[in-house]
Protein backbone atom coordinates (compact mmCIF):
# COMPACT_ATOMS: atom_id res chain seq x y z
CA UNK A 1 0.00 0.00 0.00
CA UNK A 2 1.22 3.59 -0.34
CA UNK A 3 0.65 7.13 -0.68
CA UNK A 4 -0.34 8.64 -3.78
CA UNK A 5 -0.34 11.97 -4.28
CA UNK A 6 -3.11 12.83 -7.04
CA UNK A 7 -3.19 16.29 -9.19
CA UNK A 8 -6.03 16.21 -11.59
CA UNK A 9 -8.72 19.00 -12.04
CA UNK A 10 -11.53 17.19 -13.61
CA UNK A 11 -13.38 15.97 -10.12
CA UNK A 12 -15.68 13.66 -11.68
CA UNK A 13 -12.20 11.43 -13.05
CA UNK A 14 -10.52 12.73 -9.65
CA UNK A 15 -13.02 11.22 -7.13
CA UNK A 16 -12.90 8.28 -9.48
CA UNK A 17 -9.24 7.66 -9.23
CA UNK A 18 -9.89 7.84 -5.50
CA UNK A 19 -11.89 5.92 -4.93
CA UNK A 20 -10.15 3.17 -7.48
CA UNK A 21 -7.17 3.52 -5.04
CA UNK A 22 -8.57 3.80 -2.18
CA UNK A 23 -10.60 0.73 -2.49
CA UNK A 24 -7.39 -0.96 -2.89
CA UNK A 25 -6.35 0.14 0.32
CA UNK A 26 -3.78 3.32 -0.88
CA UNK A 27 -3.67 6.33 0.90
CA UNK A 28 -4.63 9.07 -1.62
CA UNK A 29 -4.37 12.87 -1.23
CA UNK A 30 -6.14 14.86 -4.14
CA UNK A 31 -5.46 18.57 -5.36
CA UNK A 32 -6.30 19.85 -8.72
CA UNK A 33 -3.41 21.96 -9.63
CA UNK A 34 0.00 21.64 -10.03
CA UNK A 35 1.38 24.54 -7.77
CA UNK A 36 -0.91 22.72 -4.73
CA UNK A 37 1.01 19.70 -5.90
CA UNK A 38 4.43 21.07 -5.78
CA UNK A 39 3.78 22.71 -2.08
CA UNK A 40 2.50 19.14 -1.12
CA UNK A 41 5.69 17.18 -2.08
CA UNK A 42 7.95 19.11 -0.16
CA UNK A 43 5.62 19.51 2.78
CA UNK A 44 4.88 15.96 2.89
CA UNK A 45 6.38 13.34 0.21
CA UNK A 46 4.03 10.63 -1.09
CA UNK A 47 5.43 7.47 -1.75
CA UNK A 48 3.99 8.26 -6.17
CA UNK A 49 2.51 11.06 -7.98
CA UNK A 50 -0.06 10.56 -10.52
CA UNK A 51 0.16 13.60 -12.52
CA UNK A 52 -2.62 15.05 -15.15
CA UNK A 53 -1.03 16.60 -18.14
CA UNK A 54 -4.07 19.24 -18.60
CA UNK A 55 -4.29 20.84 -15.67
CA UNK A 56 -5.26 24.61 -15.10
CA UNK A 57 -2.50 26.34 -13.77
CA UNK A 58 0.32 24.94 -15.55
CA UNK A 59 1.32 23.11 -18.45
CA UNK A 60 1.91 19.06 -18.07
CA UNK A 61 5.03 19.43 -19.23
CA UNK A 62 6.25 23.05 -16.90
CA UNK A 63 4.59 20.86 -14.40
CA UNK A 64 6.46 17.60 -14.66
CA UNK A 65 9.64 19.57 -15.17
CA UNK A 66 9.25 21.55 -11.97
CA UNK A 67 8.21 18.23 -9.74
CA UNK A 68 11.56 16.83 -10.86
CA UNK A 69 13.30 20.09 -10.04
CA UNK A 70 12.47 19.29 -6.23
CA UNK A 71 11.99 15.30 -6.31
CA UNK A 72 12.83 11.87 -7.19
CA UNK A 73 9.67 10.18 -6.25
CA UNK A 74 8.01 7.93 -8.88
CA UNK A 75 5.35 10.15 -11.37
CA UNK A 76 3.09 8.34 -13.73
CA UNK A 77 1.79 10.98 -16.41
CA UNK A 78 -1.99 10.65 -17.03
CA UNK A 79 -3.03 11.64 -20.11
CA UNK A 80 -6.11 12.35 -22.29
CA UNK A 81 -3.90 12.95 -25.39
CA UNK A 82 -3.28 9.80 -27.17
CA UNK A 83 0.27 11.01 -28.75
CA UNK A 84 3.05 8.96 -28.89
CA UNK A 85 5.84 11.88 -29.41
CA UNK A 86 4.53 13.78 -26.84
CA UNK A 87 4.23 10.85 -24.49
CA UNK A 88 8.38 9.64 -25.38
CA UNK A 89 9.22 13.68 -24.59
CA UNK A 90 7.59 13.49 -20.93
CA UNK A 91 9.10 10.26 -20.04
CA UNK A 92 12.39 11.46 -21.03
CA UNK A 93 11.85 14.08 -19.52
CA UNK A 94 11.47 12.30 -16.12
CA UNK A 95 8.09 10.53 -15.85
CA UNK A 96 8.34 6.97 -15.01
CA UNK A 97 5.03 5.62 -16.68
CA UNK A 98 2.43 7.17 -18.33
CA UNK A 99 -1.49 6.06 -18.72
CA UNK A 100 -3.74 7.39 -21.59
CA UNK A 101 -7.84 7.95 -20.43
CA UNK A 102 -9.55 6.37 -19.58
CA UNK A 103 -8.34 3.58 -17.81
CA UNK A 104 -10.18 1.50 -14.84
CA UNK A 105 -9.61 0.88 -11.60
CA UNK A 106 -7.87 -2.10 -11.60
CA UNK A 107 -5.54 -1.05 -14.12
CA UNK A 108 -4.24 2.14 -12.44
CA UNK A 109 -3.76 0.31 -8.93
CA UNK A 110 -1.56 -2.43 -11.61
CA UNK A 111 0.44 0.55 -12.54
CA UNK A 112 0.87 1.80 -9.30
CA UNK A 113 2.41 -1.07 -7.97
CA UNK A 114 4.29 -1.95 -10.80
CA UNK A 115 6.38 1.46 -10.56
CA UNK A 116 6.28 1.06 -6.75
CA UNK A 117 8.14 -2.28 -7.65
CA UNK A 118 10.77 -1.03 -10.32
CA UNK A 119 11.18 2.29 -8.52
CA UNK A 120 12.39 0.04 -5.47
CA UNK A 121 10.01 1.47 -3.42
CA UNK A 122 7.31 -1.20 -3.42
CA UNK A 123 5.99 -1.28 0.59
CA UNK A 124 4.57 -4.75 0.36
CA UNK A 125 7.12 -7.18 1.69
CA UNK A 126 8.87 -9.21 -1.05
CA UNK A 127 12.11 -10.32 -1.92
CA UNK A 128 13.78 -7.70 -4.03
CA UNK A 129 17.40 -8.89 -3.87
CA UNK A 130 19.13 -10.49 -6.56
CA UNK A 131 22.33 -12.65 -6.90
CA UNK A 132 23.94 -13.55 -10.10
CA UNK A 133 27.53 -14.54 -9.78
CA UNK A 134 28.96 -12.02 -7.94
CA UNK A 135 26.84 -8.96 -8.98
CA UNK A 136 24.53 -8.69 -6.22
CA UNK A 137 21.15 -5.98 -7.01
CA UNK A 138 19.31 -4.81 -3.87
CA UNK A 139 16.11 -3.01 -5.52
CA UNK A 140 14.73 -2.32 -1.97
CA UNK A 141 17.75 -0.56 -0.92
CA UNK A 142 18.94 0.65 -5.03
CA UNK A 143 22.24 -1.06 -4.04
CA UNK A 144 24.18 -3.01 -6.55
CA UNK A 145 27.55 -4.40 -6.18
CA UNK A 146 29.84 -6.36 -7.77
CA UNK A 147 32.44 -8.62 -6.03
CA UNK A 148 31.82 -6.46 -2.79
CA UNK A 149 32.32 -3.72 -4.23
CA UNK A 150 29.32 -0.51 -4.59
CA UNK A 151 28.72 0.35 -7.90
CA UNK A 152 27.74 4.00 -8.57
CA UNK A 153 24.63 3.63 -10.85
CA UNK A 154 22.41 6.39 -12.57
CA UNK A 155 18.70 5.60 -12.29
CA UNK A 156 17.95 4.00 -15.15
CA UNK A 157 21.38 2.19 -15.07
CA UNK A 158 20.22 0.82 -11.86
CA UNK A 159 16.43 0.20 -13.27
CA UNK A 160 17.63 -1.80 -16.29
CA UNK A 161 20.25 -3.82 -14.46
CA UNK A 162 17.49 -4.70 -11.78
CA UNK A 163 15.16 -5.97 -14.51
CA UNK A 164 17.63 -8.28 -15.59
CA UNK A 165 19.26 -9.33 -12.71
CA UNK A 166 15.38 -10.30 -11.72
CA UNK A 167 15.73 -12.42 -14.95
CA UNK A 168 19.46 -14.55 -14.90
CA UNK A 169 19.81 -16.51 -17.75
CA UNK A 170 17.14 -15.24 -19.77
CA UNK A 171 17.09 -13.30 -23.04
CA UNK A 172 15.33 -10.34 -22.68
CA UNK A 173 14.49 -8.24 -25.69
CA UNK A 174 15.18 -4.54 -26.62
CA UNK A 175 11.30 -4.09 -27.26
CA UNK A 176 10.80 -5.23 -23.71
CA UNK A 177 13.16 -3.14 -22.39
CA UNK A 178 12.19 -0.22 -23.71
CA UNK A 179 8.59 -0.91 -22.55
CA UNK A 180 8.90 -2.53 -18.68
CA UNK A 181 12.41 -0.37 -18.04
CA UNK A 182 11.82 3.32 -19.99
CA UNK A 183 7.88 2.56 -19.82
CA UNK A 184 8.00 3.86 -23.21
CA UNK A 185 5.78 2.67 -26.43
CA UNK A 186 8.04 1.14 -28.90
CA UNK A 187 8.36 3.18 -31.93
CA UNK A 188 11.25 1.58 -33.78
CA UNK A 189 14.70 1.30 -32.92
CA UNK A 190 16.33 4.04 -31.16
CA UNK A 191 19.93 4.86 -29.03
CA UNK A 192 17.99 4.99 -25.61
CA UNK A 193 18.60 1.36 -24.57
CA UNK A 194 22.47 1.25 -26.21
CA UNK A 195 23.21 4.53 -24.33
CA UNK A 196 23.23 3.17 -21.01
CA UNK A 197 23.73 0.15 -21.45
CA UNK A 198 27.20 1.55 -22.48
CA UNK A 199 27.69 2.72 -19.15
CA UNK A 200 26.57 0.00 -17.55
CA UNK A 201 29.53 -2.40 -19.12
CA UNK A 202 32.12 0.09 -18.46
CA UNK A 203 30.87 0.59 -14.63
CA UNK A 204 30.79 -3.28 -14.67
CA UNK A 205 34.73 -3.74 -16.10
CA UNK A 206 33.50 -5.45 -19.43
CA UNK A 207 32.60 -4.25 -22.58
CA UNK A 208 30.00 -5.25 -25.49
CA UNK A 209 33.45 -7.25 -27.21
CA UNK A 210 34.37 -8.81 -23.97
CA UNK A 211 31.41 -9.14 -21.79
CA UNK A 212 31.58 -11.26 -18.38
CA UNK A 213 28.05 -10.23 -17.21
CA UNK A 214 26.37 -8.82 -19.98
CA UNK A 215 26.11 -10.32 -23.34
CA UNK A 216 24.06 -9.12 -26.15
CA UNK A 217 22.21 -11.80 -28.45
CA UNK A 218 22.57 -10.34 -31.85
CA UNK A 219 19.30 -9.14 -33.33
CA UNK A 220 16.97 -10.30 -30.11
CA UNK A 221 17.81 -8.09 -27.02
CA UNK A 222 20.23 -9.37 -23.66
CA UNK A 223 20.71 -11.52 -21.13
CA UNK A 224 22.63 -11.45 -17.81
CA UNK A 225 24.41 -14.11 -16.86
CA UNK A 226 27.16 -14.84 -14.11
CA UNK A 227 30.61 -15.60 -16.05
CA UNK A 228 31.71 -19.18 -17.31
CA1 LIG B 1 -7.41 17.88 -16.61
Amino acid sequence: MATVLLVEDDHVVRSAMLRALTDRGHTVHATATALDALRRVVADPPDLIVLDLGLPDLDGADALRMLRGITDLPIIIATARDDETEIVRLLRAGADAYMVKPFTGPHLDARVTSVLRRTGRATRAEPTTHQVGQLRVDVGQRLAQLDGNALELTRKEFDLLAYLAARPGQVVTRRELLEEVWQQPWIGEDQTIDVHLYWLRRKLGETAADPRYLHTVRGVGLRLAAPG
